[in-house]
């Protein structure tokens, strides 16, 4: 399992809960009802990049923190 490192755009955020359906051990909404990521490793990383894609506004960025290498979205070439 990598290190994961999960950033939510708060500004893009449109609260639409997507991903804290998916990953609801590490997604959860604030007070704002804006994302938070509450337990960078509380899925599988799988789950985590699925809930990533599920955000209509693609607000997830989810790195690989020992490579550096963005996993999503994915970098464009
Ligand atoms: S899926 Fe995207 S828009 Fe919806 S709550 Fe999560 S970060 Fe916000």
């Amino acid at each position: 399992m990598a290190r994961l490192k999960i950033t939510v755009n708060k500004t893009r955020c449109i609260s639409s809960g997507d991903c804290t359906e998916t990953a609801p051990a590490v997604f959860q909404l604030d007070a704002d009802g804006k994302s938070d990521v509450v337990n960078p490793t509380g899925a599988a990383d799988s789950l985590i990049l699925s809930a990533a894609r599920s955000c209509p506004v693609k607000a997830i960025t989810v790195v690989d923190e020992d490579s550096g290498t963005q996993l999503f979205p994915p970098p464009k070439k």
